[in-house]
C-alpha cells in the first residue's frame, strides 16, 4: 500500500507540475505562427480555417491577451494564383509569387477578423530590420501601438525584397533573410518579450523519432531542454509549398526559449487548438524556457553575422572564461565588416567587434599594446569585451 500511495502521489505531483508548466493565465503576449500547410486546402487558402482561427484569437483578445500572428502562405497563394503545380525553386519567381500572394493572404485575414469586429494590420519584415537597432525600435513602437489599439498585427517576411534566399541561402550563417517563418516567429517572440509562442503545423507534436517512418514513434509532451538528441529526432523536410520542417521548428524553439518564452508546437487542425492550449490542456509539445538572456545577448545571438574572425584555441578558452578577445589570438578574417558589427568567432560564438575587418587584418596576431600604435590613439584595447561575446550553445 505504501508503494501504491507513493506511486499515486508521484502521479498527482507530476500532474500538478504539468498543470503548472501549462498554466498560461499570466501569458499576456502571445505570438501565433501559422504555417502554409494548415492555412491552405487544395492549393489555395482555406478561408473556413482562417475564420475558425480568427474566432479563437478573438477569445484570447477578450481575455485581455495580446496576439501577434506570423503567417506563411504568401508564396503558396501566389503560386496557386499562377497555377503552378509546385512551389517554384527560382528565387525571383518565389519573390514574384510572394508579391502576388501576400495581398491575397491579407484579404482573407481581414475578412476573417472582420466578423468579430477585430482590425488586422500587415507588417512585413526583413532580417536587416531586426538586426538593425534603429529599425528594430521603430518596429517595436509600431507593434506596441497596434497592440494597445486592440489590433492584431499579421507579420510575414517581405519575401519580394529579402534578396538572399527564401529558404536555404548558400551560407546560412551569412544570410540576410530569415529563411523560414519558424525562425521569424521566434525572433519576433524574442524581440517583443512574448510569454508564449504557439507554432501551428500539420503534425500533432514532436516525436521521439520520425512518425512518417516509424509506426512506434511516440509524441513528446514536454521538452525541458533542447538537446542534440531532440534535434536529431526532428526530420528536416517540409511539404510541397512550405519552407520549414521539424528542424526549423526546433531551432525556432531554441531562439524563443533563450528569450524566456514558452513554446507550444501543435497541430493547427486540432479542434479549438488555440483556446485549448491556453486552457492548459496537454496538447502538442511544450518547450520550456531557458534562463532569459539579456536584450543585448539576445540581439547578438539572433543577429546575422557580417563575417568571421578565426581565433586560436587559446583565445577560445579565454573568451569561454569570460575574458576579452585580444588581437594576438586572431588567425584570420573572413568577409568585410565594420566596427560595431556582429561577427562569428570561429563557428562557436557570436560577438560584436570593436574593429573593422580591414583593421583586424592589420592587427591579427599582434599584441594589444600595438593597437594604438597601429591605429592611432583613442582606440579600444580589445577586439571584443566579454559582455559582447555569446556562445551559440551557451
Ligand atoms: N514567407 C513565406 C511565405 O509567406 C513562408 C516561409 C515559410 O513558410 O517558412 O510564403
Amino acid at each position: 500500500p505504501t508503494t501504491q500511495k507513493a506511486k499515486k502521489n508521484s502521479r498527482i505531483k507530476n500532474f500538478s507540475v504539468e498543470k503548472q508548466m501549462r498554466n498560461f493565465d499570466k501569458a499576456k503576449r502571445i505570438v501565433l505562427k501559422l504555417g502554409t500547410n494548415i492555412l491552405s486546402k487544395d492549393d489555395s487558402i482555406d478561408a473556413g480555417y482562417v475564420g475558425l482561427m480568427a474566432g479563437q484569437v478573438n477569445s484570447l483578445l477578450k481575455m485581455g491577451k495580446h496576439v501577434v500572428i506570423v503567417t506563411s502562405g504568401a508564396i503558396g497563394m501566389g503560386a496557386g494564383q499562377l497555377k503552378l503545380s509546385n512551389k517554384p525553386s527560382d528565387v525571383r519567381m518565389r519573390q514574384a509569387c510572394a508579391a502576388i500572394g501576400q495581398p491575397m493572404l491579407m484579404a482573407e485575414y481581414r475578412k476573417a477578423f472582420e466578423q468579430f469586429g477585430v482590425t488586422v494590420a500587415q507588417v512585413l519584415l526583413t532580417a536587416e530590420v531586426l538586426n538593425n537597432r534603429k529599425t528594430y525600435l521603430n518596429l517595436q513602437n509600431s507593434l506596441e501601438t497596434l497592440l494597445k489599439l486592440g489590433v492584431v498585427p499579421v507579420l510575414n517576411e517581405n519575401d519580394s525584397i529579402s534578396t538572399a534566399e527564401i529558404g536555404g541561402a548558400p551560407s546560412t550563417s551569412l544570410r540576410t533573410s530569415f529563411g523560414d517563418n519558424d525562425r521569424l516567429s521566434a525572433l519576433v517572440a524574442s524581440k517583443i518579450d512574448a510569454d508564449l509562442l504557439i507554432i501551428l503545423t500539420d503534425i500533432d507534436a514532436l516525436y521521439d523519432k520520425d512518425p512518417k517512418k516509424y509506426a512506434d514513434a511516440k509524441p513528446i509532451d514536454t521538452v525541458f531542454e533542447i538537446t542534440d538528441c531532440i534535434i536529431k529526432s526532428a526530420g528536416s523536410k517540409g511539404s510541397k509549398f512550405s519552407t520549414g520542417g521539424m528542424k526549423t521548428k526546433i531551432e525556432a524553439a531554441k531562439v524563443a526559449s533563450n528569450a524566456g518564452c514558452k513554446i507550444v508546437l501543435a497541430n493547427g487542425r486540432t479542434k479549438n487548438v488555440i483556446e485549448r492550449i491556453i486552457a492548459g490542456e496537454t496538447i502538442g509539445t511544450l518547450f520550456l524556457p531557458k534562463r532569459k538572456l539579456s536584450n543585448r545577448e539576445r540581439w547578438i545571438l539572433n543577429s546575422t553575422p557580417a563575417g568571421v574572425i578565426n581565433i586560436d584555441d587559446g583565445a577560445i578558452r579565454a573568451v569561454k572564461n569570460k575574458k576579452s578577445l585580444l588581437p594576438s589570438g586572431i588567425k584570420s578574417i573572413e568577409g568585410t565588416f565594420e566596427a560595431g558589427d556582429c561577427i562569428w568567432l570561429n563557428n562557436k560564438a557570436k560577438a560584436v567587434t570593436n574593429f573593422s575587418s580591414a583593421e583586424l587584418e592589420t592587427l591579427a596576431g599582434k599584441h594589444s599594446t600595438e593597437i594604438r600604435k597601429l591605429l592611432g590613439p583613442k582606440r579600444r584595447d580589445v577586439v571584443a569585451i566579454p559582455e559582447d561575446i555569446v556562445f551559440v550553445d551557451y
